[in-house]
């Protein structure tokens, strides 16, 4: 007799985990098939996690070993590499293993091995089939490349070797100005190696704010990056004991070759769904293989949420989604606020944004105002010597609704939140100027961005 569950979710990423345990906590009888040994998906595996334990490290490690002098101090700092990655594998370690204590507490079934649909309300898992009311898919993505690029995740890495790496190489070429390609060439430039980023587009992250593209641009470039920008790779010749890349210029002509010691290629991530059986139950894949979803159904009983499908490919849009699907599966009215998800690029500074860019707006229409504050000009700032930066907002220009803001700041992925909360409540612009703010304090940058835009900044 086959085992009958109200929910299995494939996938035990940030979409598949949160859904689960949510599932768990409204009294669902729910498993999660992961084919991993470790659960949290590629976020805590090889992903925001390890990332984020490399980012900080290194962060403390340049402060020291460069920015010290400035303030009156010395140190004399060195990187023992094996030991950082070391640490970044206990971080993930700890975390992995307390999602599979929370599946234990919420009672959720942990059913490891690869899943496959093999019909309505049938998963298979190692030959065993188990019988659901609902499917949900939660398979999440896998690293984009280019079709002349061999990856061997040692010379030529995706984010999951550059995560790995033993030494410091001396010259690393990233391909692609993206968030992944910039954080991950941030943490290896930190420790001393040579980076160049060559960018299709003509600017860096892509889908961002202009003003924000380029001041961050011109950020890393004084911190030592070096970018190739509107120039398109061509080829990628890891045979030798270096790597040979090959490019021309991306609107045609002027051709360029590089060597470097490791490729990072950090293209991008697409949707992962090899294998899973979705002809079995009608699912249908956009052109770019993204499953179709209309509030996260899929099909009769199926739902889909986190990267395999459309948006933004972030672990917390995932989580929202997971937890959308758990309330809605229960009868509840499952809501995500697509308008308020914010992106963070953990760089130094971080880059912080939520809702619309001012290129939207202008092409969607929208009368807007902007407001915008330099981080010259606040007190925290100063006092921190990390003056680059901005706090930009935009509302609307007849209701002073928040649009947007964008952030670049040490900590913006903190402080982007009360924008997000403002969005979240439909606060005016001047809600946000008229709440007090602790001073002196980064946050009160976003607060003038809010005065500004209401015509009455005053700090400096
Ligand atoms: P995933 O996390 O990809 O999880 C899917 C899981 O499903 C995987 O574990 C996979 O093994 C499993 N699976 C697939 N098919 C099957 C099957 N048939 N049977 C069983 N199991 C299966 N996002 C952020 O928000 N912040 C960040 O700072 C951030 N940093 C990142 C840094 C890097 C280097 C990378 C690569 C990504 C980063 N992301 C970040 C993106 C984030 O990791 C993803 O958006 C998020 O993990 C998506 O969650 P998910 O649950 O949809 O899928």
């Amino acid at each position: 007799m086959a085992e009958t569950y109200d929910v299995i979710i494939i996938g035990g990423g940030p979409g598949g985990y949160n859904c689960a345990i949510r599932c768990g906590q409204l009294g669902l009888k729910v498993a999660c098939v992961e084919t991993r040994d470790t659960l949290g998906g590629t976020c805590l595996n090889v992903g925001c996690i390890p990332s984020k334990a490399l980012l900080h490290a290194t962060e403390l490690y340049e402060t020291a070993d460069k920015h010290f002098e400035d303030m009156g101090m010395s140190a004399k700092v060195s990187a023992d590499v094996p030991k950082m990655i070391e640490k970044k594998a206990e971080v993930v370690d700890g975390l992995t293993k307390g999602i599979a204590f929370l599946f234990k507490k919420n009672k959720v079934d942990h059913i490891q091995g690869f899943g496959k649909i093999v019909g309505k309300g049938k998963v298979e898992v190692a030959g065993k089939t188990y019988e659901t009311k609902n499917i949900v898919i939660a398979t999440g993505s896998e690293v984009a490349s280019l079709p002349f690029i061999e990856i061997d995740e040692k010379k030529i890495v995706s984010s999951t070797g550059a995560l790995e790496l033993q030494s410091v190489p001396k010259r690393m070429i990233v391909i692609g100005g993206g968030v992944i390609g910039l954080e991950l060439g941030s943490v290896w430039r930190r420790l001393g190696a040579e980076v160049t980023v060559i960018e299709y587009l003509d600017q860096i992250l892509p889908g961002m704010d202009m003003e924000v593209r380029k001041t961050s641009a011109r950020i890393f470039k004084k911190q030592g990056m070096k970018f190739e920008l509107g120039r398109k790779v061509t080829a990628v010749d890891g045979s030798g004991k270096t790597v040979k890349i090959e490019s021309e210029a991306a609107k045609g002509g002027k051709e360029k070759s590089f060597e470097a010691d490791v490729v990072l290629v950090a293209i991008g991530r697409k949707p992962y769904t090899d294998n899973l059986g979705l002809d079995t139950v009608g699912i249908e894949t956009t052109d770019r293989g993204f499953i179709k979803t209309n509030h996260w159904k899929a099909g009769e009983g199926v739902y889909a949420i986190g990267d395999v499908t459309e948006g933004p490919m972030l672990a917390h849009k995932a989580e929202e989604e997971g937890v959308a699907v758990a309330e809605t599966i229960a009868g509840q009215s499952g809501h995500v606020n697509y308008d308020a998800i914010p992106g963070v690029v953990y760089t130094f500074p971080e880059i912080a944004n939520v809702g619309k860019t001012e290129d939207e707006l202008k092409e969607a229409g929208v009368p807007y105002k902007v407001g915008k504050f330099p981080l010259m000009a606040n007190s925290r700032a100063r006092c921190n010597h990390e003056t680059d930066g901005f706090a930009k907002i935009l509302a609307h220009a007849e209701t002073d609704e928040i649009l947007g803001g964008h952030i670049i700041a040490p900590g913006a992925g903190d402080m982007i939140h009360e924008i997000c909360l403002g969005m979240e409540f439909k606060a005016a612009s001047e809600d946000l100027a008229r709440t007090c703010h602790a001073h002196p304090t980064l946050s009160e940058a976003v607060r003038q961005a809010a005065m500004d835009v209401e015509g009455w900044a005053m700090q400096a």
